[in-house]
């Protein structure tokens, strides 16, 4: 038997990893009022969850297209509609430097092309966190000012990222 591991152990790690990291990101930053932001719906897994632990706080949804399942989408003025590469710079515009957890689940399967787009959005979600506030990555990010957070013990090293402002 191989001692790599499978694409269903990558899975599980990674989903394992993104339910550990979001549930410490919202409750270390249980005292901040800024908007909570999810890029990336999908399926809307990690969505349902961020709103059935997010209280008082609203959660946008940033997504170029949605195909989320019915329970899982958001109301339609919780959602970001468009490329994430001109969205987060007119979000800027309108919210300033508040967001209090911005989680970042963009990727899909191509390992390169997920840090080459890592690279590119960074510096358009680094101005968008509020002092205090969380960034949840499951790409290693590229910031200048936010610094990265050890991980919460259910996490697996290199499968989720946390950073500070
Ligand atoms: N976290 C989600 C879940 O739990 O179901 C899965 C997110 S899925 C891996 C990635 C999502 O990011 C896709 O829905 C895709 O359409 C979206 N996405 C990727 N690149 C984007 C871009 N440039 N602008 C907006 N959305 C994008």
């Amino acid at each position: 038997m191989s001692d790599a591991q499978s694409r269903l152990d990558l899975f599980i790690d990674r989903m394992v990893s993104q339910r550990a990291c979001l549930d410490f990101a919202i409750a270390d930053t249980a005292d901040l009022a800024g908007p909570v932001f999810e890029l990336g719906l999908g399926n809307g897994r990690t969505y349902h969850h961020m709103m059935n632990r997010v209280r008082n706080r609203p959660v946008y949804v940033f997504e170029r297209a949605v195909a989320s399942h019915p329970d899982s989408t958001p109301p339609e003025d919780r959602l970001i509609l468009g490329d994430v590469r001109e969205t987060l710079p007119a979000a800027l515009d309108r919210f300033g430097a508040t967001a209090s957890v911005i989680h970042a689940d963009l990727g899909g399967h191509n390992r390169e092309k997920n840090d080459a787009f890592a690279r590119l959005v960074s510096p358009l979600i680094e101005p968008l966190l509020a002092e205090g506030g969380l960034m949840v990555s499951s790409d290693r990010m590229y910031f200048e000012t936010l610094a990265e957070q050890p991980l919460p013990a259910d996490a697996v090293p290199g499968r989720c990222f946390i950073y500070r402002r």
